[in-house]
């Protein structure tokens, strides 16, 4: 195996080593600066600077690095203790199990486009000009997702039909889009490059219909959609161009077939259908929060209690001339008992239906109560516009809705001037929080947690922003105006259209792997895993390397020491623990993404920490093996120290969680085996935090 060091122009100086025959020394003034060559299969060690400089040099090779510069010479440490590091990191490589290069193969060159809302929509625009074949799929039986039942867009205010209509007829006419609207998905399986998706196509009852509308006349059933009235059969301008049977609320009682009785079949079934793809993007939009969860504004109980979509509907088709609106923003959000989180874009909905109604009845009186209005950059001018108008803003959230001679009053404390007032309304609007579309993510199985934003992991293979090809685009991740949906769309339909020029995508980064022969199929690293990477298959594990985020918290977990991390397996650390520890270290196993950057960023603001501490850079908190703290404290270390990122900052979903519970054991543990439980510690350690990394390195010391 090789060894490099690279001086960094003079700053590193090591003297010869006498490392065994089987390690060939090689030494660069300046290695950042130089053409050098690692074979596939070749192990190979280097001492120089930082690791999260240097290894993106070398991004498919099998390198270990020793952080000489920060870690030695920055810190006035002695040669000693860099040989000592040396020693243990080629000790480590020599054990690893190497690192294989996963190929993955685009079989597929198409994309499954869920969801024909703005996003969707324009995302297929924007990939169908590229040349690729789009399989656009709707749940609905028209195209155009919630903002098809709008007025006006938002935040903006223009008519949906001036920015949706042209996308659509442009989608419509494109012959590499296969539309399927009334359509769900039921299962999808396969990988990155080769996914089959099994569509249910839901019966519509209409085919080959002239729009003459006869059926609408004689259907006997009215459905309340979403504050329009409509019959069960119906139709809204947008594609396709023909009527839907909406067979939840069909009665069958067949008035609609004896006007129309070769168009509309009330007997069709569902068909199921298979295709195949090389992405899948997730345009699913977002939903509204269950309103009726917040008992006290009487969703669901009072008729004239609405959200925002409903009240724009009545208003626009003129069934409802309120006289007096309340308007209450943070419906159910920024609030612990419902959405902890801001949706965003509330605010600006609550102003964009204050103008609407005010454009209309000028005469309507109407009142916004906020706990604090929030609408960032230009569209302040609607907050202007709107007071001009003689709108009410009331800072306060309502504490009550409840009805009183028929009519509805609005209890709410204004903060202003500390009065408690009681507004009369003939219309109370709930502007309310919004979640995403959890159960196609669930079918993806993409883990989230229900709430916005929709949080993945990033860029394993380049420019894909989820693992496995699958995209998210506009509200599907975060609550958007228009605006900000199609340039989110756009960047989406880059990077798949990228993709999708390659036939096969490689990648190096270390993933796990089972040993079948230790493995007893307990599912532990199943339960831990944030990422779905592994699955049972013929009573077997199977690890999916194009979920796999080498974070190797399953590894840690695998009670029968089965599963086994690329560059990380038990053997590999044990043999670096072995090799370094003396009596009085501190064994130090930091996050690469938070503690280990304070190490270095230590060097830069000269903190000097003591010279006792020897340093592993782990690929998260989560990862390290009670085994290995165990090994370091028999071997004489005086402790050691787990450095990880802070709560909800963690890079693998909730790897420092992991840590953290595996640390109450532990010290439960070593208690047990007659040591004190300080000598080991769990912190949370930020990138910058160098003083805060010093401290607690001299406490150690003390202990
Ligand atoms: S935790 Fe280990 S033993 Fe249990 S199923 Fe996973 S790999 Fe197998
Ligand atoms: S290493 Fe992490 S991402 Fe990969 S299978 Fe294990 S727990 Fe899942």
């Amino acid at each position: 195996m090789r060894l490099i060091i690279c001086h960094c122009n003079g700053l590193i100086n090591i003297p010869d080593l006498d490392l065994g025959p089987d390690v060939k020394i090689e030494r660069y003034d300046d290695l950042c600066k130089q053409e050098v060559k690692i074979d596939p299969g070749e192990k190979v060690v280097i001492g120089g600077c930082s690791p999260s400089l240097m290894e993106g040099l070398f991004p498919d090779a099998d390198v270990e690095f020793v952080n000489l510069k920060d870690h030695i010479f920055l810190m006035n440490h002695s040669v000693e203790k860099a040989q000592s590091l040396l020693k243990a990191t080629i000790e480590k490589s020599k054990s690893g199990m190497g690192l294989k290069k996963k190929i993955f193969t685009i079989r597929s060159k198409s994309t499954a486009v869920i969801g024909s809302g703005v996003a969707g929509l324009d995302l297929t625009n924007a990939l169908t000009k590229a040349g690729r074949k789009i399989y656009l799929i709707e749940k609905e039986p028209f195209l155009g997702g919630t903002v098809a039942k709008l007025d006006r867009l938002y935040p903006e205010g223009t008519p949906w039909s001036h920015t949706v209509l042209p996308l659509i007829s442009s989608v419509v006419k494109n012959r590499n889009v296969e539309i399927f609207t009334n359509t769900e998905i039921m299962e999808i399986k396969g990988e990155l490059g080769d996914y089959k998706i099994q569509l249910k196509n839901k019966p519509r009852g209409v085919v080959d219909c002239n729009n003459c509308g006869a059926c609408v006349a004689v259907c006997p059933i009215t459905v309340q959609d979403n504050g329009r009235i409509r019959k069960a059969i119906y139709t809204i301008n947008t594609y396709p161009y023909i009527y839907a049977i909406d067979f939840n609320s069909c009665n069958k009682c067949g008035e609609c077939v004896k006007v129309c009785p070769k168009k509309i079949d009330l007997n069709e079934i569902e068909k199921i259908i298979e295709i195949n793809t090389g992405t899948i993007a997730v345009a699913t939009g977002l939903k509204f929060y269950d309103l009726e969860k917040v008992e006290e504004y009487g969703y669901g109980k009072y008729p004239n209690v609405m959200n925002v979509l409903e009240f724009e509907r009545k208003i626009t088709d003129g069934s409802f001339a309120p006289r007096n609106v309340v308007l209450i923003c943070c419906a159910g959000s920024r609030d612990n008992n419902h959405l902890p989180y801001c949706s965003r874009i509330c605010c600006f909905l609550a102003l964009k239906e204050a103008k609407l109604v005010t454009d209309r009845y000028p005469e309507t009186r109407v009142f916004v109560c906020a706990m604090d209005m929030r609408s960032y950059g230009n569209f302040e001018y609607f907050y202007a516009t709107l007071r001009e108008r003689g709108v009410s803003f009331i800072k306060g959230k309502p504490s009550e809705v409840m009805q009183r001679d028929g009519n509805l009053v609005v209890r709410v404390e204004d903060l202003y001037t500390n009065e408690l007032l009681e507004i009369d309304a003939d219309a109370v609007v709930l502007s309310g929080g919004f979640v995403p579309d959890k159960e196609t993510f669930d079918k993806l199985g993409v883990k989230i947690d229900g709430n916005f934003p929709v949080i993945f992991e990033s860029g394993k293979l380049g420019n894909i922003e989820m693992p496995r090809g699958i995209f998210v685009a506009g509200s599907a991740s975060f609550p958007a105006g228009v605006f900000e949906t199609i340039v989110d769309a756009r960047k989406s339909a880059f990077s798949i259209f990228s993709l999708l020029q390659n036939d096969t995508i490689e990648s190096s980064q270390p993933i796990v792997y089972v040993n079948e022969d230790y493995c007893s199929v307990c599912k532990t690293c199943i339960s831990v895993c944030p990422y779905n990477a592994i699955t049972i298959e013929n009573d077997k594990i199977k690890i999916h390397p194009d979920l796999c985020m080498g974070c190797g918290i399953c590894a840690s977990a695998c009670p029968a020491a089965a599963s086994r991390l690329e560059k990380f397996t038990v053997r590999e650390i044990s043999d670096w623990v072995k090799t370094t520890t003396k009596p009085g270290d501190i064994i130090a196993f930091l996050c690469k993404w938070s503690a280990y950057n304070a190490t270095e960023t230590a060097a830069y603001m000269k903190v000097q920490y003591p010279e006792n501490i020897k340093i592993l850079r782990v690929p998260c908190s989560g990862a390290v093996e009670p085994n290995h703290i165990i090994q370091a404290l028999n071997l004489g270390a005086r402790g050691v120290l787990i450095g990880g990122c802070y709560p909800d900052a963690c890079h693998y979903v909730k790897g420092n969680f992991k840590a953290r519970t595996r640390e109450k054991i532990l010290k439960e543990t070593i208690e047990l085996l007659g040591l004190s439980r300080d000598r080991v510690r769990l912190e949370w350690i930020g990138k910058d935090e160098a003083k805060k990394f010093e401290s607690i390195i001299k406490e150690m010391n003390k202990g």
